[in-house]
């Protein structure tokens, strides 16, 4: 009787389990008379469409859990890990070559497995509601692309932690954690201008009445920003966001080009308001210093389970090895990871609501504000009654209606 397989067995079954009860209950939520306040934006044959749109994807998402937790399962117990260990290792390469292979095969076969889920996801599912504009090429082109990414960014990432585990000793953790930050803080400050133009363009926003009134706000709040600019979102869907990347006097605003089509002037301030406050209010720091803080954990956690018999032997493996652990220890932090994420959602819900009430004090129109969330809601025919279970295990914004509730008792 192995305890690492038997703990590992139970999470995955045990989290499988409790995805379905959820999402479960989250249906039978679903109610089917229009909340008052969405009157007006929603006529009664639409607000079914958005009933049947998470029903839909609800279930999609039921049945492809279903295929890849037993999945997962087999290919533990059939001893799949060993298999493609041994054809790492053919190769005769050093540890970290023979780890990039390990975890490049197993990265690729489930990537590969995921496409025709997502396939069925972007052409089937979104295409019905109308929300997909993706081409094929386009479909393709995004796997390729973001495979490459993968294998340069998580390929020198695996090869920096798989060296100081090897080189370094006990302190292995501390040096992995310092690099990570340091890698992490470096890929902040490149992704608008090296990551994000790979699968998308942006354009400096037009001259008129939108960029001047947003400049006059951001002036107003002596708010200091590299620029305003437009992406090109409707290439993949005719879902609307607006968010900031980058930090201090590189920071810039994007608006999806299919946001702007949708929403007048104060709207689209407000949501920029909205998205100043979580600078305002430090939510993104606060947000980064935590996942710098759990990084941490999670590297000294792992460093006590390197090459720990156990848990190899959970897997089937013939041989120890830092990479293999790497991989192993995962399973065994999924938990952890699960408990941190119910955490962090938390903040999460309470900086939204310290983020529109930003935007509703400084910039003073709520109704804009409240207009602009229904709009997007209606937009991405977002769920307007979800289960309170589902809201605290994984909802980093607080449910709509909620939202505006908190909006009106601050007028
Ligand atoms: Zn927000």
């Amino acid at each position: 009787m192995n305890y690492y397989l038997v703990f590992i067995l139970t999470i995955l079954i045990g989290s499988y389990v409790l995805e379905v009860i959820v999402e479960i209950l989250n249906i039978k939520n679903l109610k089917t008379d229009l909340p008052g306040e969405f009157a007006g934006y929603y006529d009664a044959e639409k607000y079914q469409k958005s009933q049947q749109y998470l029903k839909e994807n609800t279930w999609f998402g039921i049945i492809t859990e279903t295929v890849f937790t037993p999945l997962t399962i087999a290919f533990i117990l059939l001893g799949g890990f060993n298999y493609v260990d041994r054809l790492a290792r053919s190769f005769n390469l050093g540890s970290i070559p023979t780890g990039l292979i390990f975890a490049g095969i197993l990265l690729l076969l489930s990537q590969i497995i995921h496409i025709p889920f997502s396939a069925y996801a972007t052409f089937v599912i979104e295409e019905k509601y109308g929300f997909n504009r993706t081409t094929v090429k386009t479909f393709i082109m995004d796997i390729l692309k973001s495979w490459l990414l993968m294998a340069v960014i998580g390929g020198a990432v695996f090869s920096i932690v798989l060296w100081f585990f090897e080189k370094t000793g006990t302190w292995a953790w501390l040096y992995c954690w310092g690099a990570m930050v340091i890698i992490q803080l470096f890929l902040t400050f490149i992704a608008p201008v090296v990551i994000m133009p790979i699968f998308n363009k942006f354009y400096p926003l037009e001259e008129g009445e939108l960029k001047s009134t947003i400049e006059g706000y951001a002036r107003a709040q002596k708010f200091k920003m590299k620029g305003v600019f437009k992406m090109d979102a409707s290439k993949r869907s005719t879902k609307s966001n607006a968010f900031f990347t980058g930090f201090g006097k590189f920071r810039r605003i994007v608006l999806f080009d299919t946001l702007i089509e949708k929403h007048t002037v104060d709207e689209l301030v407000s949501v920029l308001a909205h998205e100043m406050g979580h600078y305002r209010k430090k939510h993104i720091i606060t947000s980064m210093l935590i996942s710098i803080l759990t990084t941490g954990l999670m590297f000294f956690i792992l460093s006590l389970f390197l090459n720990n018999q156990g848990l190899f032997a959970a897997f089937k493996m013939k041989s120890t090895s830092i990479y293999a652990s790497l991989l192993f220890f995962g399973f065994l932090y999924a938990p952890i990871e699960m408990v941190l994420a119910i955490f962090g959602n938390m903040l999460s819900r309470r900086h939204e609501y310290a983020a529109d009430a930003y935007a509703a004090t400084t910039y003073r129109k709520p109704e804009a504000m409240i207009a602009a969330l229904k709009k997007l809601s209606v937009d991405n025919l977002s769920n307007l009654t979800p289960h309170p279970l589902k809201v605290f295990l994984s909802y980093g914004h607080p449910p709509i209606l909620e939202r505006i509730k908190a909006l009106r008792n601050l007028c």
